[in-house]
């Protein structure tokens, strides 16, 4: 487990922190995200994305559970917003993160208040802290 900390003073370093992290991710990975509202997590994500080759604009999704993005000709990036499902993954519909995760996906995936079985098995967590104004504390947790 390597555990990394660093703090940002405006959105784009956050981006370029998700592109740091993007180096190391490997097909079928989750990757969770944490922090709470306007912590930075979909800005994080961007960062990642864009790394990872998705030219889309990366949006936070609002009214599904998720997005599919095309990254590489192998590899889509699955990007989930838990915010909603208040009551756990579980007691939702069991399939309900099959199109997002596993092989040729990388997926990330914020607000995951609680984990679920089958997000216990996330390789990485980034939690996103509030230090004031522009400044965010990101900590990068990779198994
Ligand atoms: P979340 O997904 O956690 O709700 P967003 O990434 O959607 O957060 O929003 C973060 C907001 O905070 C954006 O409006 C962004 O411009 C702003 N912001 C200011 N400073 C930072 C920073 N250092 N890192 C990330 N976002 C920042
Ligand atoms: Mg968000």
């Amino acid at each position: 487990m390597s555990v990394s900390v660093v703090e940002t003073k405006n959105p784009l370093e956050t981006e370029a922190q998700g592109a740091e992290l993007a180096v190391s991710l490997r097909d079928g990975d989750v990757v969770l995200v944490r922090g709470e509202l306007g912590s930075g997590k979909t800005t994080f994500v961007r960062g990642a994305a864009r790394a990872l080759g998705v030219t889309d604009p990366i949006t936070s999704p609002t009214f599904s559970i998720g997005h599919r993005y095309r990254a590489t000709q192998k590899t889509t990036v699955s990007h989930l917003d838990l915010y909603r499902l208040a009551s756990g993954l579980d007691a939702e519909d069991p399939g309900l993160l099959d199109d997002y995760l596993g092989p040729g996906r990388i997926a990330f995936v914020e607000w995951p208040v609680q984990d679920s079985a089958e997000l216990a098995s996330a390789r990485v967590r980034v939690t996103l802290t509030h230090m004031g104004a522009d400044r965010r504390r990101i900590e990068v947790a990779e198994g």
